[in-house]
Formats: C-alpha cells, sequence, structure tokens
C-alpha cells in the first residue's frame, strides 16, 4: 500500500500517543561538539549508557581544543563503560583535532563537512544538523531502515536512498519538516520496544493498521 503525507501524519500522531516523550533526542548535550561526541559513543551502547559516562568526559574536556589537545588513554579511561572504547576514543579525537584543524575549532553546519569527521557518518550528520542547528534532517539508522520497510514506506536499501524518499514525503520546505526528525526518532523508539529485529510484537503495535507486513500477514492467515 502506496504511503501519503496524509497516512504519514497518522503514523506520526499514533506514534507520538504512545511514546509521548519518544519524539526526541535522548542524548544529553550542551554544544555541537558534545552531541557528536554522545553520538560517537552511542554506537553499539544505550543512550542511558552514554549519558551516565559523558558528565565526567566533559566536565574533563569540555570541548573541541581540550578533546584535541587530551591523552587518548585518558579518554578511553572515562568512556570505558560504552564499549569499543579504544576506536571510540582515537575516533573522538581525532574528530576534535579535524574541528580545531579545519574548522576553526567550529563543528561545520553542513552535511559534508560533517561526514568527513572521523566517526561521522551520514546519520550523526543528520543528527547534528537537525538536533544543533534546527534544520530539517532525514536519520537514518537500523531501526529506521527495518521498519520503514515493514510497514512499505521504501524499499530503498542505502541511506542516502532512505533518506531521498522521505525527502519526498518529507521535503525540506515542508512546514512542517520537522516532523521528518520527530519520526525517527519515534521509529528508534518503537524499534527498541515494540517492532523488535527479528521479532516485532505486532498484536500490541499502535500502527499496525498502517503497515504492509502486519497487512500481509493477516491475509496469508485469512486466505
Ligand atoms: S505491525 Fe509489526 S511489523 Fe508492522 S510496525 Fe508494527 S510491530 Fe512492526
Amino acid at each position: 500500500m502506496e504511503k501519503n503525507r496524509e497516512e504519514l501524519n497518522e503514523i506520526i500522531r499514533l506514534l507520538r500517543e504512545k511514546y509521548p516523550d519518544g519524539d526526541k533526542c535522548s542524548l544529553t548535550f550542551k554544544s555541537p561538539v558534545q552531541l557528536l561526541v554522545s553520538t560517537i559513543l552511542s554506537a553499539q551502547c544505550t543512550d542511558v549508557r552514554v549519558n551516565k559516562v559523558t558528565p565526567s568526559l566533559f566536565a574533563r574536556f569540555p570541548d573541541a581544543a581540550s578533546l584535541a589537545l587530551a591523552d587518548v588513554s585518558e579518554i578511553e579511561e572515562l568512556i570505558h563503560s560504552c564499549g569499543l572504547y579504544r576506536s571510540k576514543a582515537a575516533n573522538i579525537k581525532k574528530c576534535a583535532e579535524m574541528i580545531v584543524e579545519r574548522f576553526d575549532g567550529t563543528v561545520p553546519d553542513n552535511i559534508d563537512d560533517l561526514t568527513k569527521l572521523p566517526g561521522t557518518g551520514r546519520k550523526t550528520a543528520n543528527l547534528v544538523i537537525g538536533e544543533w542547528f534546527g534544520r530539517p534532517a532525514y536519520v537514518i539508522d537500523t531501526h529506521v531502515k527495518r521498519i520503514w520497510h515493514l510497514i512499505g514506506i521504501t524499499d530503498s536499501e542505502t541511506p542516502e536512498s532512505i533518506e531521498r524518499d522521505l525527502r519526498l514525503l518529507i521535503p525540506p520546505e515542508d512546514p512542517e519538516a520537522s516532523d521528518a526528525l520527530a519520526l525517527s526518532h519515534l521509529l528508534i523508539t518503537h524499534g527498541r520496544n515494540t517492532c523488535k529485529a527479528g521479532r516485532p510484537d505486532c498484536a500490541v503495535c499502535c500502527i499496525k493498521e498502517h503497515c504492509d507486513h502486519f497487512e500481509k500477514k493477516h491475509a496469508k492467515r485469512d486466505g
């Protein structure tokens, strides 16, 4: 079933009703550098864990300049409990060095430059654009991609092509373009709670009436 903006609005409304705080970023940060660092730390780690680690990390190294000069072993020690701490510490330091050396200590405000930073892919770059710079952003992570495929909004595979499909439904010039970022957060929350990878709990899903996977499953059972 093809989805239009109207149906997408209904999906957003239902998800917001189910997860009243689920349309926001759950990482804690006070600057774009802190958001970048928190996002690097969140790979294969929960946001709750990241938020426990970052207060001491940012108290010791509050900005790009201090992180660029940091001893990497000290960063490792502070972020140890987030997992993959060696590669994350190396990326955090390299990212801070590049911000200082190539961007005068300021986090860039465009996707092309953001994705040049070590440890920063399109997902993180879009998150910074949306959360910090307040511009339309299209965050595609594994939850978002999986649920978009199940619902039937896109069958595109790469983040770039999924992003393009989403831009057609919620164009950047749409007065409610901030819905795109809110929808990504809601789908991530839905993916963690209900539409889990490999075992979606369709019986209790608030958007099942709009989901192609659910419709096909029922058609098979009833047919
Ligand atoms: S109906 Fe099932 S597959 Fe579809 S979004 Fe809900 S939980 Fe996921």
